[in-house]
């Protein structure tokens, strides 16, 4: 049954520093409606004079995690709800949140798999939903994630992957770097390729795989077509845009 979709508060129980530019923040909300790993909430700030910004950010946690939902936020300095998120909000703050919205960019571990999830930057939050939630219900679904970011520093939970991949010989993770920081970094670098798709569908044993690929724009055309281009069917490959590249 479909819920309706109500303006609600939510209160910042806590703030997770994850990168210099991303931070997390847990938000209690009361009688938190159940919802899928892939949907978002609407969020919406007003100001003194009545001025209303609204945006969308994807939850980050699992749907086991009880009446809590985490978003994760990067900010855009030049931005007017991320920068009020990271330099105002603050815990016990109350937040009018509007969710969960989202449909077709959704998973459940009854869906089953093989997974391919293709992150691009900040989209990797809805994934890390898909993750999580893989790991709580103890699905043992194939997983394969490229996850492109552009440094080390910028590597969005980074420690939880790693324990995803090694607690787990039916999880890889793939981090690939687009822009040369650390001269001791010994993983990937450069765009998501062709060879980093066809290496994942490898492990996945098949091209028959549920694809999910997030972040901005143009990453995510250009995921898609990769993955499109490798043999997975166009019908099993869902996206989600969160708006125009970074610089
Ligand atoms: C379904 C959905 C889910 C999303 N989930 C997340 C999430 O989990 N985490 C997250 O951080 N963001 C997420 N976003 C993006 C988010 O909704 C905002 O667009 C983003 O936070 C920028 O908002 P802002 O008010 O700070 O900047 P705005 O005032 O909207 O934009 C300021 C300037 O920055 C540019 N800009 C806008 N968005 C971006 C961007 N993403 N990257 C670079 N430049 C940009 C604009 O073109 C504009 O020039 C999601 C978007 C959608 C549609």
């Amino acid at each position: 049954m479909q819920h309706r979709v109500l303006w609600q508060k939510a209160i910042v129980e806590e703030i997770i520093d994850e990168t210099p530019r991303t931070k997390s923040f847990r938000l209690r909300i009361d009688d938190r409606p159940p919802f899928r790993s892939g949907q978002h909430y609407d969020v919406r700030l007003t100001a003194p004079d009545g001025y209303q910004a609204q945006r969308s950010y994807s939850i980050a946690s699992a749907p086991e995690s009880e009446g809590v939902i985490d978003l994760t936020i990067e900010i855009i300095e030049s931005g007017e709800v991320s920068p009020f998120f990271h330099q105002v909000v603050k815990v016990g703050d109350e937040i009018k949140m509007r969710g969960p919205i989202g449909g077709p960019f959704t998973w459940t571990s009854d869906t089953g798999g093989p997974l391919l999830l293709l992150a691009g930057g900040s989209g990797v939050v809805p994934l890390m939903s898909m993750l999580r939630h893989r790991s709580a219900a103890g699905s043992s679904v194939r997983t394969a994630l490229i996850y492109s970011a552009r440094t080390t520093v910028d590597v969005i939970y980074r420690d939880e992957l790693g324990n995803f991949e090694s607690e787990d010989t039916e999880v890889r993770s793939t981090i690939t770097l687009t822009r040369e920081d650390d001269a001791g970094w010994t993983g990937e670098r450069g765009r998501v390729s062709t060879r980093l798709i066809d290496d994942a569908l490898a492990f996945l044993k098949t091209t028959n795989a549920k694809v999910f690929v997030c972040g901005p724009d143009g990453f995510v055309e250009a995921a898609a077509e990769l993955a499109l281009a490798a043999g997975v069917p166009f019908q099993s490959i869902k996206t989600e845009r969160f708006g125009p590249s970074g610089t």
